[in-house]
C-alpha cells in the first residue's frame, strides 16, 4: 500500500461546503461519544454498531427539524452567526458514517486494552478530516471529483464538484482506491489516498552489502559509521519558531477570552480570527522543518547504499510514561514515531530492509568490544568506559555498534 497526500485548491464555494462537512463530522463524533459515554458510565454493555448507525439515523432527522425550528425569522448572517447554518442532511453520509464507526472502534479499542480512552474530537484541531467513499471518488490528471461538494441542482453539477489539486498527473487513474480523505491542516486543504504498491513510484536503488545500525535517542540519531544527526528539536531554528507559536497561542487565548466577555461568537469575531491565522503558520512552519528533518536524515542513510537498517524496536507509548522526567519531557515535542515510520515506508520504497531488534536487548549498556555488561551506567554517562577492557566510546556511537552486531548474530 502506498499513500499519496497531494494539496487541493477548493473555490471559495467549496472551501465553506468543505469546512462544513467537516464540521458536522465532529458534531457527529461528539453525539456518538456521549452516547456511548453514557453506556459505560451506567455500566451497560454498549449496543453493536449497526444498532448506534440506527439510532443516529433518528437522532440527525430530530437535530435537523430542530434547527429548522429556529431558524425561522433569523437573516442569513443571523443563522450563522449562531451556527444554523447547516443541516446533517446537506452533507455527504458515507463521511457521516466512517465516523460514526471511527467513533465506535475507537471505544472498542478501549475494550481491548489498544488503546487509551478515548477523547472527543474539538472543532479548533489542528488536523481534521472527513471520508470519502472510494467508489464515488474520482480523479482527473488536474482535478478530483468529491461527492456533495455543490448542491447547485443544474444538470450539469458534477462539473462543479470537482476540486483543482495541485500537482499534475499525481495520482495514477483508474487503480483501486483505498480510504480516500479530505484533510484539512491548518489552514491548507489536502487529499489523501491509499493506492495498491505496484502504483507506488519506482524509486529503487542498487545497494551494496553494508549494513548500517541506528540507535534513536531524543538529541540525535546516531549511526554505527559513527555519524550523528542532531535532532531537530535541539535546533536553533526550531526553538525559535517553537517560542513563537506559544506565544501565539497566549496571544489567541487572550483573544477567544475577550469575544467571550463580549458575548461575541468566535466566527464573528475578527480579532480572534487574524490571531488564529498567525498561530496556524507557525504551527505549520514547526511541522515543516520536522518533515525536512526526517528528509534530511533518510536520504544521507540512503545516499550510503546499505542492504539494510538496523534500528531498535521502541515503545515510544511506554517512554511517555517513563519514570524519568527528562525522557517524558524530551518526547513531548520529540517527532520520533513519526520519524521512524518516515523511515520504514521510505526505505521500502528504495528496497532497504528495515529491521528491528528486541526491546529488551541491553545495547548501550554493553561494551561492543568484549562484551562486558555495565548494568549501574546511567543515563547521564554520555561515555561509556569500559572496566574490562578499558575502551573508551561515546555512549550511542557504542550502542548504534551493538546493535549492528546483534542482527548480525541473529541473523
Ligand atoms: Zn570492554
Amino acid at each position: 500500500m502506498y499513500t499519496f497526500k497531494v494539496m487541493i485548491h477548493p473555490n471559495n464555494k467549496q472551501m465553506t461546503k468543505i469546512r462544513r462537512t467537516l464540521n458536522k463530522c465532529i458534531e457527529c463524533n461528539n453525539i456518538i461519544y456521549d452516547y456511548l459515554d453514557s453506556f459505560l458510565k451506567n455500566n451497560e454493555k454498549i449496543p453493536s454498531c449497526g444498532d448506534v448507525r440506527k439510532w443516529f439515523t433518528i437522532q440527525k432527522s430530530i437535530k435537523d427539524n430542530e434547527v429548522i425550528e429556529k431558524r425561522k425569522g433569523l437573516t442569513k448572517k443571523e443563522m450563522i452567526s449562531n451556527h444554523l447554518d447547516t443541516l446533517f442532511y446537506d452533507v455527504s453520509n458515507d463521511a457521516l458514517k466512517q465516523e460514526i464507526k471511527d467513533t465506535y472502534n475507537s471505544f472498542i479499542r478501549y475494550f481491548k486494552k489498544l488503546s487509551k480512552y478515548p477523547v472527543k474530537k474539538k472543532n479548533n484541531n489542528y488536523k481534521k478530516s472527513f471520508y470519502v467513499d472510494p467508489y464515488k471518488i474520482g480523479f482527473s490528471n488536474k482535478k478530483v471529483r468529491l461527492e456533495k461538494i455543490s448542491n447547485n441542482k443544474k444538470p450539469n453539477r458534477q462539473r462543479l464538484n470537482c476540486v483543482n489539486m495541485a500537482e499534475k498527473d499525481r495520482i495514477p487513474l483508474n487503480a483501486n482506491y483505498y480510504n480516500p480523505r479530505v484533510v484539512l491542516e491548518g489552514d491548507r486543504f489536502y487529499i489523501v489516498v491509499s493506492v495498491d504498491d505496484e502504483y507506488a513510484p519506482k524509486k529503487k536503488i542498487t545497494t551494496t552489502d553494508s549494513i548500517i545500525g541506528i540507535d534513536l535517542n531524543i538529541k540525535a540519531v546516531v549511526t554505527s559509521d559513527n555519524d550523528i544527526y542532531k535532532s531537530v528539536t535541539v535546533t536553533k531554528r526550531y526553538r525559535k519558531a517553537l517560542k513563537k507559536e506559544k506565544r501565539a497561542q497566549r496571544k489567541l487565548s487572550r483573544k477567544y477570552l475577550q469575544a467571550k466577555t463580549l458575548k461575541k461568537s468566535l466566527k464573528e469575531s475578527k480579532n480572534y480570527i487574524k490571531q488564529r491565522k498567525i498561530k496556524t503558520k507557525y504551527t505549520r512552519r514547526l511541522r515543516n522543518l520536522e518533515e525536512s528533518y526526517f528528509d534530511y536524515v533518510i536520504t544521507s542513510l540512503k545516499n550510503k547504499r546499505p542492504k539494510e537498517i538496523i534500528i531498535e524496536d521502541l515503545d515510544v507509548k511506554e517512554m511517555k510514561e517513563s519514570d524519568n522526567k527528562y525522557v517524558r519531557k524530551g518526547l513531548q515535542r520529540n517527532p520520533f514515531s513519526k520519524l521512524l515510520k518516515a523511515l520504514e515506508n521510505r526505505c521500502n520504497n528504495y528496497g532497504i530492509l528495515i529491521r528491528k531488534v528486541d526491546r529488551y536487548y541491553a545495547s548501550s549498556k554493553t561494551c561492543n568490544i568484549c562484551g562486558y555488561k555495565k548494568t549501574d551506567l546511567k543515563l547521564s554517562d554520555r561515555t561509556f568506559i569500559c572496566p574490562n577492557c578499558g575502551l573508551k566510546i561515546d555512549r550511542d556511537y557504542n550502542a548504534a555498534i551493538n546493535i549492528k552486531k546483534y542482527a548480525l548474530v541473529n541473523n
